[in-house]
C-alpha cells in the first residue's frame, strides 16, 4: 500500500462533537501490517482527550484504541502476522524499543521517550497518530497481538483497553484465591475488573454509586454488591480488602475508601480524573496500606490476557452502534449509562 488517505470520526476541535472526515494513513513500511479495522471500542480516556480535561491534545483528533480487525497487507519484513490473521491494537503503537521497560514487555512504562500513544500522540515519522475510529491502520507488528478465534471481534475490542488496564493489576497483586478485591465503578473497565478477578479465583465486590446494576455485577461474578451513597457501606465494609481497584473517571474522596482496606492492602488508581485527590497521611499509615497507580499493560500482558480471556469465556458486554451516533454515545458514557462498553461498526463509517 502507498500513502493513502480513509475514512474517520474525529473531533475537529477541544470539546466539539465528533463528525466524518478523511485522514492519511502511512505507506506500509517493512516491519507494518494494514488492519481492516472492523469494530473500535469507546473508552472513557477518549471523552478525557477530546474535552481536554488531561491538558493540550492534537486536533483534529481521531479517537479510538480498543481496535480489533484484520490483517489486509503486510510488510515485506513480517513474519508474525499474515493476510487475514485477527489481531487487535490498543493505547500505543510504539515505544523506543531499547529501555530496561521496553525490554521487560513494559512498554507502556517506556523511559526512552514513552510510548507512542495509538492517537494524540506523534510517531517516528514526526506525523500525529490518529486512532481507531477509522477503516485502516498500519501498525508496526511488534505493537499488534492476536484476537484468538473464539472471542468475536466486536466483543474483543474492548477488551485492547477495558480488559488488559483490569487484568495488569489483578496480575500484579496477585489477586486470586482467598483475596478480597473491590471494584469500585461499574462502567467499561469495572465490569472487566470483576469479570477477570472472579475468574482468577478472587472474591469480588462491586462499589458502584447505587444499587441499580446490582443484578448485572452479580452475573459478572461479583459475590456482593453495594451503594457507595449509603454511609453504612463504608462502616460495614470497613478494614475488608486486600486490592481496591478505583476504575472512577470522576474525582473520589480517597481517604474514606482506603479506610475499606485490610492490612497491607493496595488501593490502586485506574480512573484518570483531571484533578488531583489530596489523601491524608493517617489513611495510609494505620494498617500499612499502599496507594498505587496502574496504567494499561504490555503487548506480552495484553497477548497472555486475550488468551486467557478465551481460555474461561470472557469477553466485554457490548452495545454495538453506527458511526453516527458517537456523540450520543459520549453523553451516555458521561452519565454513567453504558452497560458496559460501545463499541462502533466501523463498516457504518
Ligand atoms: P466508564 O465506562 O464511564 O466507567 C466509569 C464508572 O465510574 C461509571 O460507570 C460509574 O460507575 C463510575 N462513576 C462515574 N462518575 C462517577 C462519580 N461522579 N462518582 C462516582 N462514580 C462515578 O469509564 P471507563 O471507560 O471504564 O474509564 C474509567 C476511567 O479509567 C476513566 O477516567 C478513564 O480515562 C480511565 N482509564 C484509565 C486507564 C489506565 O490505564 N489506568 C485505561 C483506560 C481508562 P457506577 O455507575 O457503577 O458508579
Ligand atoms: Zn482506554
Amino acid at each position: 500500500m502507498t500513502n493513502t488517505t480513509i475514512s474517520a470520526y474525529a473531533a475537529p476541535a477541544p470539546k466539539a462533537p465528533l463528525e466524518k472526515t478523511t485522514i492519511p494513513r502511512r505507506a506500509l513500511g517493512e516491519q507494518d501490517i494494514l488492519i481492516d479495522i472492523k469494530f473500535a471500542g469507546i473508552c472513557h480516556s477518549d471523552i478525557h482527550q477530546v474535552d481536554g480535561d488531561w491538558g493540550d491534545g492534537i486536533f483534529p483528533m481521531v479517537p479510538g484504541h480498543e481496535i480489533a480487525g484484520v490483517v489486509s497487507e503486510v510488510g515485506p519484513g513480517v513474519t508474525r502476522y499474515a493476510v487475514g490473521d485477527r489481531v487487535g491494537v490498543g493505547c500505543f503503537v510504539d515505544s523506543c524499543r531499547e529501555c530496561d521497560n521496553c525490554r521487560a514487555g513494559l512498554e507502556q512504562y517506556c523511559t526512552g521517550g514513552g510510548m507512542v500513544g495509538t492517537y494524540n500522540s506523534v510517531g517516528r515519522d514526526g506525523e500525529p497518530t490518529y486512532g481507531g475510529y477509522s477503516t485502516h491502520l498500519v501498525v508496526d507488528e511488534n505493537y499488534a497481538v492476536r484476537i484468538p478465534e473464539s472471542i468475536p471481534l466486536d466483543a474483543a475490542a474492548p477488551l485492547l483497553c477495558a480488559g488488559i488496564t483490569l487484568y495488569s493489576p489483578i496480575n500484579h497483586w496477585q489477586a486470586g484465591p482467598g483475596k478480597k478485591v473491590a471494584v469500585i465503578g461499574l462502567g467499561g473497565l469495572g465490569h472487566m475488573g470483576v469479570k477477570i478477578a472472579h475468574a482468577k479465583g478472587a472474591e469480588v465486590t462491586v462499589l458502584s454509586q447505587s444499587l441499580r446494576k446490582r443484578e448485572d455485577g452479580l452475573r459478572l461474578g461479583a459475590a456482593h454488591y453495594y451503594a457507595t451513597s449509603d454511609p453504612a457501606t463504608f462502616a460495614e465494609l470497613a478494614g475488608s480488602f486486600d486490592l481496591i481497584l478505583n476504575t472512577v473517571s470522576a474525582d473520589l474522596d480517597l481517604n474514606a475508601y482506603l479506610g475499606l482496606l485490610r492490612t497491607d492492602g493496595t488501593f490502586v488508581q485506574i480512573g484518570a480524573p483531571e484533578n488531583p485527590a489530596p489523601v491524608h497521611a493517617f489513611a495510609l499509615m494505620g494498617g500499612r496500606r499502599s496507594l498505587a497507580g496502574s496504567m494499561i499493560g504490555g503487548i506480552p500482558e495484553t497477548q497472555e490476557m486475550l488468551d486467557f480471556c478465551a481460555e474461561h469465556g470472557l469477553a466485554a458486554d457490548i452495545e454495538v452502534i453506527r458511526a453516527d451516533q458517537i456523540n450520543e454515545a459520549y453523553r451516555r458514557v458521561q452519565a454513567s449509562d453504558v452497560r458496559y462498553r460501545f463499541v462502533i461498526d466501523i463498516a457504518t463509517i
